[in-house]
């Protein structure tokens, strides 16, 4: 029997290829299984507007899946964790459930062992075991792995975490995000020294998606002295990165410099051997024969993320089984009909960037560029510094020269504004947010204004 972790993780992959990236991102990114009795699975979310959400309209698309992947009939029961009130209040009827655990525990199919390795990733996987057998030595300390998404960086993570675990070690594991929210509680707590001496206690601390910890200065200083103090006494440290740590906007330097002490190692998308060998490594883990053409069809439609792949196979597998019928290519293509291979995504051209900020604030796009200082203009163009930095590739001071010829450091200052803005004021997030989903819209249409790369389709 799978936990509740895994069944919702399965269900993730299946309900990211059913739904808009947009919508998965707002809905379900912070979701997770908490547990799964009788025939209640229930579902853990951030906050009660998304609980509701979930509950009134996307219930029976969620039950459906977990239907498909359980077999069983299934009732499901958000419980949404409110820390200020320091409660559970659950949806969908069902009540007094226990609190999510506070430290996400390691996934036990995250290991070396099911890690398929390939040219693609080959230096992670040998730089993790490396550093998970002697923990702490300099040239692996820190390690750093970084990759797009779905390749397998949390996978790397989790199976340190289990090597050095079983060497009984002290393994503390936990995402930026989750320390910062721990951190920012033990300040609202007046907890601070307990949070600092839970990490630096740790003799292995793995923290999954460091660069959710740009601009967020005060989380940041805390982490950078845990860094050093564990550093120091040469306890392992390793953290995944959705890209370099010099490419991550907005982190100190002091910190970016120290994560490159040690070594930095990236995941490339998988080839096409790699594909089919994982492919057939989970179709066998879940005892169903998938015969080799269906296998290469699926291999051939999806191709820059193993989470997705592994959906694809999942749903392959649930579509037959619902159909009481055997995997043939004719029923994967069916089953696979509406999974959109993914483009990779190309930073967004500035030019669109910048037009959409302007039509979204409603201002001239000449005023973006000029010295006037009225504050929506002002905002306006802080705002589309702060996407410019954190969305192309532009340096500094190419947008403080595209922005009415300003220097670097105003641009740097703008940044960093808006990036401490965006953590107290909900309404400037949301409309970032929007901003972001009318250049990725735009970015996506055919109608060809945009250059794509087209060679994966
Ligand atoms: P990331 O953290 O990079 O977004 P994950 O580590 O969550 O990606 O991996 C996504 C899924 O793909 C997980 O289920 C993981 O087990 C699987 N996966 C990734 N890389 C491999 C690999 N090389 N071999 C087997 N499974 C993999
Ligand atoms: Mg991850």
């Amino acid at each position: 029997m799978k936990s509740a972790l895994e069944i919702w993780e399965t269900a993730l992959g299946e309900l990211e290829l059913q739904i808009n990236k947009s919508n998965y991102r707002t809905w379900f990114e912070k979701t997770s299984g908490l547990s799964y009795q009788g025939d209640h699975f229930v579902v853990g979310v951030p906050n009660t507007f998304i609980a509701e959400y979930l509950d009134k309209s996307q219930r029976s698309l969620i039950e459906k899946t977990l239907i498909g992947l359980l077999q069983k009939p299934v009732t499901v029961v958000f419980s949404v964790n409110n820390e200020q009130e320091n409660r559970t209040m659950t949806y969908g009827g069902y009540a007094q459930l226990p609190a999510p655990p506070k430290q996400p525990r390691l996934n036990l199919q995250y290991t070396f062992d099911s890690f398929v390795v390939s040219d693609c990733n080959r230096l992670a996987y040998a730089a993790a075991m490396g550093a998970a057998a002697k923990p702490g030595q300099r040239s692996y300390n820190p390690l750093v792995i970084y990759g797009g998404c779905g390749l397998g960086k949390t996978h790397l993570l989790h199976a340190m975490g289990h090597v050095a675990q079983a060497e009984h070690k002290r393994v503390l594991f936990t995402s930026a995000e989750q320390f910062t929210n721990e951190f920012v509680s033990s300040i609202r707590e007046r907890s601070t020294e307990d949070f600092r001496t839970k990490y630096r206690s740790a003799e292995m601390l793995l923290v999954d998606d460091i660069q959710f910890l740009s601009g967020k200065q005060q989380t940041e200083e805390s982490f950078f002295h845990i860094f050093n103090e564990l550093h120091n006494t040469d306890r392992q440290i390793a953290v995944t990165s959705d890209r370099p740590p010099r490419s991550i906007p907005m982190m100190e330097e002091r910190l970016r410099s120290r994560l490159e002490w040690g070594l930095t190692a990236g995941l490339q998308p998988p080839d096409l051997g790699t594909r089919l060998s994982i492919l057939r490594t989970k179709a066998r883990k879940e005892g169903v024969n998938v015969t080799p053409d269906v296998l290469d069809l699926i291999a051939e439609h999806i191709k820059l993320n193993i989470r997705e792949l592994e959906g694809a196979l999942n749903r392959v597998i649930a579509y037959a089984k619902l159909l009481g019928v055997q995997v043939t290519p004719t029923v994967a293509s069916e089953a696979m009909v509406d999974i959109a291979p993914k483009q990779p995504k190309l930073p967004p051209p500035p030019s669109l960037l910048l037009e959409t900020v302007a039509r979204y604030f409603q201002i001239p796009m000449p005023d973006l560029k000029s010295h006037k200082r009225d504050k929506q203009t002002v905002l306006a163009r802080q705002v589309a510094m702060y996407m410019l930095r954190s969305e192309t590739e532009w340096s500094l001071t190419q947008i403080g020269k595209e922005l009415g010829d300003r220097q670097a450091i105003t641009v740097s200052q703008a940044c960093r504004k808006i990036a401490s803005n965006i953590e107290q004021d909900t309404e400037l997030k949301q409309k970032i947010a929007a901003i972001q989903e009318q250049v990725s819209l735009l970015q996506d249409e055919p109608s060809g204004r945009v250059q794509r790369n087209t060679a994966n389709s």
